[in-house]
Formats: C-alpha cells, structure tokens, sequence
C-alpha cells in the first residue's frame, strides 16, 4: 500500500495527531500480518456481513440499453444496507486492538455512521457520531438507527451543516481525546494512513469481483463504473483490479443542472481538505465551495487522494451525472429489477446504462451497487411532487 499517490495524498494535520497516525499505520501494518486478525476480520465479514455479496446478472437493465451485458456488484446486501460496513467492521477491529475504548465517526447519508455504530456494538465500544444538522434532517431515518444501536449523535452546526463540516468537529474531538479514542473515518480521504487503511479493507469488493466475473462469465469484465464520494466504494472496486486492463470509470454527483455539484474531480483543482493533497472544490482564494447534491453521501467537496492520481496518471475515468439522471436510473432499476438503489449509486448506474449502450453485446459492464435506497424514500417521493 502506497503513502503517496503521485504527488497527491501526504499528511497536513496539527502536531499533536502525527503519533497518533504513526500508532494507526503501526497497527494497522502488524495486523495485515497477522492471521488471527485476518480469520476474526473474514469470520465476521461472513457470518455477520453477509460476505460475499453476490454478482447480479442484470437481464432487463441489459435489455434496456441494448449494449453490453450490466452486472451489478450487490453491496447493497451487506450488513447495515451499504459497503460502508467492511470499512467500518476493519477499522473497529484495529481499535480494539490498540486498546481504545471510545470510536468517534462522521456521517454524511447516515451510513458509515449506522455501520460504526453497529461495530461499536457488535465490539462493546463506546461509540459517538458527527453529522451535519442539514443531514440529520435529511437523513432522519439513519439517525433513529444510530442511536437504537445504541451510539450518541451530535450534530454539527458549523459551516453548510453537511459532511464537510461533521469531518472538522470529530478531527477536533480526535485532537482532544486520542489515547482513548479512535477516529473510525468512513471514506478513504483524510491524511496518511486513512485513505490506505481504507482502500485495503474496502478493496474486498474488487478482489471479489475479479473472482466472480471469471466464474460468472469466463474473464474480467471490460468495464467496472462506481459512484465517487469520497471514494472509498470506487476505490475499492478499482483498486485489485489497477494492473489489469479493466476500463476504470467513477462517477461523481454533478447536482441539479445548471450547478457545479460536488464533482471535486470533475470540477475541482488540487488543493489541501482534511489532511490530504487531492481535489478539492475551491474557490481562487481556497476556499471549499459549498456542494450540492441530491444524495448526501455524495455530498462532500473533497475525494481520495488516490482518485485524483488515477484521474491526472490517466488510469481511470472521472464523469459527474446531474440529480434528475441520478433519479432516473433509480426508477429504472426499481421498475426492471426490483431494486431499490441507494441515490449514490444511482448516479453510478446512469453512467454504466449509458457506457452498456454505445458497446456491443459481447462486453461486460460490471456497476457497485454501494447501497440500497431505503434511506432515500423520503427524497425520491419528495421529488416526484
Ligand atoms: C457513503 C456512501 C457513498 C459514498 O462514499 P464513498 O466513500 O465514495 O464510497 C456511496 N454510496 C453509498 C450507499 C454510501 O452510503
């Protein structure tokens, strides 16, 4: 696992959290070594994850674009409803086993914060999330799950109120409380090691997709398409697949028409966010713009710095799809499939049905499906009236 990504990545934090980054990459690198944590993180992968999430041979999707054969990447199925649990399930692992107590997290759609929640309990750690108040309202149903799995919610009320913003108070508890505390950050940004630390636990997704494709279909697929927040869901689709020839494309939340969205790599220029050298949507002066999507979890102004060295090396693809073409591929997965996407990966299904049609029917698209939409109910009736 690399530190740094091209010129991107690095670690701009305060002084008083380098050892603690230090004690996490220590960690974190004996424990990729070790094979009693290795069997406690795949034992509970499975039988409480749900692990392997099954590859999905979408037939009528497939009808409808009339292209290559779509292949959905079921997350959707894990634990807790979203990828985020793999993250969340690693990292709490790794606290226990640095003998920290306490998990803080932040949370934009809710999910990573419902995951570490779980983990928390599931673990026996004392576990308390950050989240903007916008996203509190707009998400409320994640925030009754948190707290009936017994974590304390604190919203943030700083700044547009959103992830951004929830990412800033629960650094500060960090800086407060770090003996005791871990800070189980829920997408791969943040400075080093925490978009590694990331990328490797949510790499399962990919490994398993390269597995499944050569069972399901004989080769890889020559297309995988996943939606960017953050980018952990993208980058650990892309990541065990960066030394094939697989056509990497991730797609970021380009909001309603006429917005700028929250494409930092779409439409963002490099910049510092959080501990790390990425893109970031900025102004001239550096100043993170306000985002606007309609999925929470892709509303967020900064991405991985791995992402932003795939997109300037040339090895993956970055395109930003608007909120009505978002909501467009929900109902069409809903009415064909019987699926209820999570917006987030709506927007990365849009792109997949536009890639499947301009290819022939002997390709195989293969899309991460990094959620279901129960949460988003609320949202998508709201803007049916
Ligand atoms: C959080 C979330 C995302 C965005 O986060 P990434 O780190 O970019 O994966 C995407 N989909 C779902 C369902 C989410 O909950």
């Amino acid at each position: 696992m690399p530190r740094r990504y091209g010129p991107f990545g690095g670690s701009f934090v305060p002084e008083t959290l380098v050892p603690a980054l230090h004690e996490l990459d220590r960690a974190w690198r004996e424990a990729r070594r070790d094979p009693e944590f290795r069997r406690e993180l795949r034992r509970l992968s499975e039988t409480l994850g749900g692990r392997p999430t099954p590859l999905y041979f979408a037939r009528n999707l497939t009808r409808r674009a009339r292209g290559a054969e779509i292949w959905l990447k079921r997350e959707d199925l894990v634990h807790g409803g979203a990828h985020k649990f793999n993250n969340a399930l690693g990292q709490g692992l790794l606290a226990r086993r640095m003998g920290k107590p306490r998990l803080i997290a932040e949370t934009g759609a809710g999910q990573h914060g419902v995951a570490t929640a779980m983990i928390g309990a599931t673990l026996g750690l004392d576990t308390e999330v950050y989240m903007g108040s916008v996203d509190m309202e707009r998400q409320k149903p994640n925030v009754e799950r948190m707290r009936l799995l017994g974590a304390k919610v604190i919203p943030v009320t700083t700044g547009a109120r959103t992830l951004k913003d929830a990412i800033n108070a629960a650094l500060r508890d960090w800086i407060a409380n770090v003996r005791t505390t871990h800070y189980l950050l829920g997408s791969a940004v943040g400075p080093y090691p925490f978009p590694a630390i990331v990328a490797d636990f949510q790499s399962v997704i990919g490994r398993e997709i390269r597995t499944q494709s050569v069972r399901a279909f004989g080769r890889l697929p020559d297309l995988v398409v996943a939606c960017v927040g953050g980018g952990s869901n993208a980058i650990g689709t892309f990541r065990p697949l960066l030394r094939t020839k697989v056509e990497l494309l991730g797609v970021e939340a380009g909001g309603p028409r006429g917005s700028k969205g929250a494409g930092s790599l779409t439409s963002g220029s490099p910049g510092v966010l959080h501990g790390s050298f990425s893109y970031v949507l900025q102004d001239q002066d550096g100043q993170v713009s306000d985002t606007e999507s309609i999925s929470a979890g892709l509303d967020y102004a900064g991405v991985g710095p791995e992402h932003a060295w795939l997109k300037e090396s040339g090895r993956a693809r970055y395109i930003a799809v608007h909120d009505t073409d978002a909501l467009r591929a929900f109902h069409w997965l809903a009415r064909d499939e019987g699926i209820l996407p999570a917006l987030e990966p709506s927007h990365a299904l849009f792109a997949a049905v536009a890639e499947a049609r301009k290819r022939p029917s002997t390709q195989h698209v293969v899309v991460t499906l990094s959620g279901r939409g129960d949460k988003d109910l609320g949202v998508v009736l709201g803007a049916a009236r």
